[in-house]
């Protein structure tokens, strides 16, 4: 786990960034900029300090079925790594129990963990089929992302409307076509 950073240092790189973007530190509207900007990265990547024990928590209990639990349109946030630009979307999450199931909250605070820090889709789509593989002991799981991605959509190409689509498959749910196809379709 990383150290907390230091926002003073943030907040007078900042400064200077704003100075070489052409704008004046100084005036009314930008002198509280750098101290904000540097609070709110430290929240946007405190994905960074967290972990995936302190997260799940021990919220693991006991269910003797093993049937398919589905939790869909998990909003996420995130940056992407290239631009340090927002992408943001919905995360649908599918495994099946050996035994053990998470608490759904839990769900939600894994995604969160991975969206903030810098990412790109497709690895953070795998980090959290994988952790969820971990922490759930699951025979399987799916994991599928749709997000759209403010650096194609502010810049470059500039598709405003294009969404980037992920999906990470493991255990049963890539060895078993027929429980891949009951996710996909309970996902919708
Ligand atoms: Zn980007």
């Amino acid at each position: 786990m990383k150290k907390e950073p230091d926002q003073r240092k943030i907040a007078s790189l900042v400064r200077e960034l704003l100075a070489e973007l052409g704008e004046d530190p100084e005036r009314d509207g930008l002198a509280k900029t750098p101290m904000r900007v540097a609070k709110s990265l430290t929240y946007l990547t405190r994905g960074y300090r967290q972990s995936l024990k302190a997260v799940v928590n021990g919220a693991k209990f006991s269910s003797d079925t093993n049937h398919m639990v589905i939790l869909k349109d998990i909003e996420l946030y995130s940056l992407c790594e290239h631009h340090m630009l927002p992408f943001y979307g919905k995360c649908a999450i599918g495994y099946i129990s050996r035994g053990k199931v998470l608490g759904v909250s839990k769900l939600a605070r894994i995604v969160d963990m991975f969206a903030r820090r810098l990412q790109i889709q497709e690895r953070m789509t795998e980090e959290i089929a994988d952790a969820v593989m971990t922490e759930a002991g699951a025979e399987g799981v799916g994991v599928v992302i749709r997000a759209k991605h403010l650096c194609m959509m502010m810049r470059g190409v500039e598709k405003q409307n294009s969404e980037m689509t992920t999906s990470a498959v493991l255990g049963t749910f890539r060895s078993d076509e027929k429980v891949r196809q009951e996710f996909l379709s309970l996902i919708g």
